[in-house]
């Protein structure tokens, strides 16, 4: 005999977190119950990060209880955790769907980054990535965002006894093309109710979607802009990462042009060398003269190999040859070696391997 649900059981439930400070409210009093209340439970929410409405000890089990009947509070869980031998964590995080993404905490002397990922899996098809090879599944949500921020910041406190500094949307995913709950996640990481961060102290990261870094500029974003460059020719940047067949670099200058009338953000390019690829002069004199469109830096970025295909780190005179081209122009570059490699947690390797 199968079980007939009663009338209550079948009404599905929520999340949440879904609403904001407003909607909320609304709720609160819709449904008979006092406003004030509605803004102790965001703050359980979001800045206590509560993951059940029992643990709301201020607010009364009755308003619990109705709390429980209409919401859940969908969460996501550190399911499993890898320490590389250089400190760096990669967590593999479960989403309340059974969905995994990842996010790595990368200690250095001075600072705690957590590196967020903004999909599970990626669309975009740059040959040298490893997410590249999961076809995109999903947006994260913005709660979803702000857990693995929450997540990391915990681990800050528990592994090396210090905070969180900076926050990149560097792992799983293009987060201009999950624009909105991207957005609405830095919001929360950077208010009062939330994280309290300060937005300078996050970057996100784009392949180059002209479209959505005007769009960045228009909303008047206080956080910082770092493009995936790895080439400033257009066939070779094209062969590379596809998405510059529809966002070749003259719109992506034009855009970053805008973005930087608007915001006076000076721009980072990441930029990997690769042996046989781009790792000649003429790569790094169009690289030089590209970045004459915006004040710039150039992060120089080591490769990690994800498999052995075509591509292999460059040798250390082309980053030279790069470097002193970019200073010949006035543009400061830095070397970043990877964190993470043995334990696949470095730029381009996140895959759900583990
Ligand atoms: N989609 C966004 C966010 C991902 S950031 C973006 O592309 O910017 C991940 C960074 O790592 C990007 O700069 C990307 O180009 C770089 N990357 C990808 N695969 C890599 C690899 N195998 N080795 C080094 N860097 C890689």
């Amino acid at each position: 005999m199968p079980y007939i649900c009663g009338m209550n059981s079948t009404v599905e439930k929520s999340d949440i977190r879904a609403l904001n400070k407003e909607q909320l409210k609304d709720w609160f009093i819709a449904h008979g119950e006092q406003a004030f209340r509605a803004q102790q439970v965001y703050e359980w929410l979001w800045q206590k990060s509560v993951k059940s409405f029992d643990d709301m000890t201020n607010i009364s089990l009755a308003t619990r209880t109705h709390l429980n009947e209409h919401f859940v509070i969908n969460h996501i869980k550190v399911d499993e955790m890898q320490r590389s031998t250089d400190g760096t964590i990669k967590n593999g995080v479960k989403l309340h769907d059974g969905r995994i993404v990842e996010s790595v905490l990368i200690p250095t002397e001075k600072r705690i980054t957590a590196c967020i990922s903004s999909q599970v899996g990626c669309s975009l098809d740059c040959t040298f990535c490893a997410t590249a090879r999961l076809k995109r599944m999903r947006y994260l949500n913005p709660d979803e965002i702000y857990d693995q921020v929450v997540a990391i910041k915990q681990q800050g406190d528990e592994f090396f006894n210090r905070p969180l500094t900076n926050i990149v949307f560097m792992g799983m995913g293009e987060p201009l093309l999950n624009y909105n709950n991207v957005l609405a996640a830095i919001d929360k990481i950077t208010h009062d109710e939330g994280l309290g961060m300060s937005a300078k102290r996050i970057t996100v990261s784009t392949v180059g979607v002209c479209k959505m870094i005007k769009k960045l500029a228009d909303d008047e974003v206080k956080f910082n802009l770092a493009v995936s460059l790895h080439s400033a020719i257009n066939e070779k940047r094209s062969k590379l990462m596809p998405i510059n067949d529809s966002n070749p670099l003259e719109d992506l200058a034009e855009a970053l042009k805008y973005w930087y009338s608007k915001t006076k953000r000076k721009v980072t390019y990441e930029y990997v060398v690769w042996k046989g690829i781009n790792d000649q002069k003429e790569d790094a004199e169009a690289l030089a003269k590209f970045c004459m469109h915006v004040p710039s830096k150039v992060n120089l970025i080591e490769y990690n190999p994800i498999d052995d295909g075509p591509y292999q780190q460059a040798a250390p005179e082309a980053i030279e040859m790069y470097q002193r081209a970019l200073r010949a122009r006035g543009v400061i570059s830095k070397v970043r070696r990877s964190r993470g490699k043995d334990i696949d947690a470095a730029c381009g390797q996140l895959a759900n391997k583990s």
